[in-house]
């Protein structure tokens, strides 16, 4: 059962996504099974993982712990590259569900494009294969510039999901209208910019003396009231707790724009045409 209190986003092929997730990088496997566990009980029903963070483990023993049922959460993890192809992706899959501790993943993303290697549309037929079969409930990428979407969808395989680095400070309208144009919902990675400078800007500090809110519930108020999908990380139950809470206050549409205003290009953003693993 989701968590009454986080209204969910539907994605094209149907599955309910929570409006808000947790990051669990760059956590160890002890950190993020203490931090899942208290994230359970404050409410969050979404967790994202990947095998480069190592700490799937840690994820899985965190649910077990907070005696949640497997059908109550949604998880999702990446793969790197070496897996890119049908049969890696099965692969990739087996080794990150025995970690997890789970039968099926709900989301299974391809972490990184890698462009130069040049096999992510076999990556994601591979995952296309396993949902096929009821071993993963949903299509991820992460990561995925215009072209790369664009190229998926030449190949008949338009994701669920894409999930890329977005916060008030790197709006990426080019990557977000490229999913909107397919149906593909946007995750935002590093949703409040890693906590640091942008929780400290005078538009956003302004904002939260207005609402009588943190900076980072004015930052995670603008992902979700633009539909995007934030997965904040955070380690302490104070935090947990704090950016979960941002579903019963609205921001103005002009104050939307003015974060948006805060956007400083993609010069700052890891360039997965070069990056990637
Ligand atoms: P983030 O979520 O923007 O920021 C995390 C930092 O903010 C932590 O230091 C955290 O500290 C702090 N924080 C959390 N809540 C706060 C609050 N309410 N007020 C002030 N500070 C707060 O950055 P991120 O961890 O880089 O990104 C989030 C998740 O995205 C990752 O954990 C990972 O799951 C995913 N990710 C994906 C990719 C990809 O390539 N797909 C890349 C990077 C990250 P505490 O821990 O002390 O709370």
């Amino acid at each position: 059962m989701p968590n009454a209190s986080v209204p969910t986003i539907t994605l094209r092929n149907g599955l309910e996504l929570p409006a808000i997730g947790m990051g669990t990088w760059p956590m160890d496997n002890t950190q993020t099974a203490d931090a899942v566990a208290t994230a359970v009980e404050v409410g969050y029903r979404l967790f994202d993982t990947a095998e480069n963070y190592g700490n799937e483990a840690g994820v899985g023993e965190g649910l077990r712990r907070s005696g949640i049922a497997r059908g109550d959460v949604v998880l999702t993890t990446k793969f790197n590259k070496q897996w890119h192809g049908r049969k890696g992706v099965r692969e990739a899959f087996t080794v990150s569900a025995e970690k997890l501790g789970t039968e099926y993943i709900d989301l299974l993303l391809v972490h990184w494009p890698n462009p130069d290697q040049d096999r992510f549309v076999e990556a994601v037929q591979g995952i296309a294969d396993l949902l096929a079969e009821g071993l993963v409930r949903g299509i991820g990428v992460s990561n995925f510039k215009p072209a790369h979407l664009e190229r998926l969808a030449d190949a008949g395989l338009v994701p669920d999901l894409n999930q890329i680095q977005v916060d008030p400070r790197h709006i990426r309208t080019a990557s977000r209208q490229a999913g909107a144009r397919l149906g593909v919902v946007t995750e935002s990675w590093s949703p409040l910019g890693r906590g640091e400078a942008l929780l400290q800007d005078p538009t956003v500090t302004g904002l939260a003396e207005k609402y009588g809110r943190s900076p980072g519930q004015i930052v995670l108020r603008w992902h979700v009231q633009q539909g995007l999908v934030p997965i904040p990380k955070a380690s302490s139950r104070a935090h947990l707790e704090e950016n979960l809470a941002v579903f019963d206050f609205a921001l103005e549409d002009a104050e939307i724009t003015k974060l948006s205003a805060l956007d400083t290009g993609e010069a700052g953003i890891l360039d997965s045409d070069s990056f990637g693993h």
